[in-house]
């Protein structure tokens, strides 16, 4: 080991920083994040730093450096492009034992400034010694991803129950596997997703000796139109924590990758004449899960709460007492549109835009037509595909232009979308011909024309033909 990393108070503590420009004005941002009482010593200061001079959060010494401007600092950080002063204040920090960082030269430096991930009051640093600092970034940016963005508020009420939890368990390792379950079981997830103060009840009660902490929980995730790198950082978490996954028919087989590779699969999609198991059965089984003691995913392709019926099922967790959370997934409407290049909205062709589904009652599709026909907006049907005919049929009827440009796309987002782009006219006969598969979006307006300028994402016929 070359160095040894420490982790230094410097609130209220007189730091030094050598230089007016950018890199100095980030460093000087760092120590202002630690509290640091920050001197900035430069004959010319650039943006940031003038304003934090102006608003009194740090002190200006406009000169050049000298030496003595150093005393009684707890550190120096030299961030000059001028090697000469970087120099000096290596030299003068180093004779007067004041620990000192050269921006981009380690030769000169008795500390090193490492990348760091913020959940404060956790903090990783990282640090290549100086080597390979790209490297060191890189691999920040890695572990930021894998750190929930709430993960300190773990550690605040792990401080606020620390007495508490003293008094009740005597022994440190008792302490220790109490945290570890608190950590990784409901109440870390209800921290996580942000349910604190149901969290401190929940933790309330289990120090009480009413509660436990391995209660099972429910995970409603969103898992996206089918691309698993359109998956949230929380989604993917959850999913790679659970006990067993409930899924549909809709979400993608790349998606269903992600999943941990130990947890039971339990298959409810829906096709669409045949209800493998209906609604009510879903909800019951998810309640018979969580209270085994499982942490259930509930996973679902796009949206949970767009035409998911996860209202539905969050309604009987809720009667059931079962602790659950909802993650949002991008909706087939956001990513199918995206990757056929149609912009739902757009200042000359669409003010508005509408999500319906099109789903057939009987036979027929039942919508507000006089809404879906006007000028200036975007719709987007979802469950379509059969009705489609009908659908364009009577757009049609109640208005619409003939020549009115409408897609349809399937699966769209994995390397087997598909988009036929016609009018109202003449789509349903195309669509027929090009033997398309569900899911299948329709987006309907004037954006539909862009697709000819913005279409970017062309999987290959060959990834096509895999289904
Ligand atoms: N909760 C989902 C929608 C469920 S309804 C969401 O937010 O996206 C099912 C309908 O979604 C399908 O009939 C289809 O219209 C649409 N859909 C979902 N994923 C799709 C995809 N990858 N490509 C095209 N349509 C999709």
């Amino acid at each position: 080991m070359e160095t040894l990393p420490i982790f230094m108070k410097i609130r209220h503590r007189r730091c030094v920083v050598i230089g007016g420009g950018d890199v100095a004005s980030r460093k000087v941002s760092l120590l202002l994040k630690a509290g640091a009482a920050v001197t900035v010593i430069a004959p010319e200061l650039y943006a940031t730093l003038i304003e934090w001079v102006d608003a009194g959060e740090i002190r200006h010494i406009n000169a050049m450096f000298q030496p003595e401007q150093l005393d009684g600092a707890c550190i120096v950080i030299a961030a000059t492009d001028d090697e000469d002063v970087n120099r000096q204040v290596s030299a003068a920090a180093m004779s007067r034992n004041i620990p000192v960082n050269v921006v981009d030269a380690p030769e000169l430096c008795t500390f090193i400034v490492p990348s760091i991930v913020d959940r404060s009051p956790i903090l990783v640093a990282v640090s290549s010694g100086g080597a390979a600092p790209v490297l060191a970034r890189m691999l920040r940016t890695r572990i930021e991803t894998m750190i929930p963005a709430t993960y300190g508020k773990l550690a605040a009420l792990a401080a606020d129950f620390r007495d508490q939890v003293k008094q009740r368990f005597s022994n440190s390792q008792q302490r220790r596997i109490f945290w570890e379950d608190v950590f990784q079981g409901p109440i870390g997830e209800q921290v996580l997703s942000g349910q604190e103060s149901a969290a401190r009840q929940a933790l309330q009660q289990v120090l009480k000796g009413s509660g436990d902490t391995h209660h099972g929980e429910v995970y409603l995730v969103g898992g996206g139109p089918g691309d698993p790198d359109l998956l949230t950082f929380r989604a993917l978490r959850l999913m790679q924590q659970a006990d067993v996954c409930v899924y549909d028919k809709l979400v993608s087989k790349e998606v269903m990758e992600l999943v941990r590779r130990d947890a039971d699969l339990v298959y409810v999609g829906k096709t669409r004449d045949q209800h493998t198991l209906p609604q009510e059965k879903i909800n019951d089984l998810l309640v018979r899960l969580a209270q085994e003691g499982k942490r259930v995913l509930r996973l679902k392709g796009g949206d949970p709460f767009i035409f998911g019926r996860g209202g539905e099922e969050i309604e009987t967790l809720m009667e059931h007492g079962v602790p659950f959370q909802v993650v949002p997934g991008i909706t087939a409407a956001n990513g199918v549109s995206s990757y056929a290049g149609i912009p739902l909205t757009h200042r000359d062709y669409a003010q508005s835009c509408l999500f319906t589904t099109g789903h057939l009652k009987d036979g027929s599709v039942d919508l507000d037509w006089p809404a879906l026909v006007r000028p200036g907006q975007t719709v987007v049907i979802y469950m379509g595909l059969v009705g489609l005919p009908e659908i364009c049929r009577q757009l049609i009827l109640h208005g619409a232009p003939a020549n009115r440009p409408i897609a349809i796309v399937q699966q769209g987002t994995t390397p087997r979308q598909r988009v036929v782009a016609a009018t109202l006219e003449t789509l349903a006969e195309k669509v027929e011909a090009a033997g398309l598969k569900a899911p299948c979006l329709i987006i309907v307006g004037e954006v539909v024309r862009l697709r000819e300028k913005l279409a970017w994402f062309e999987p290959s016929p060959v990834a096509e033909s895999v289904e």
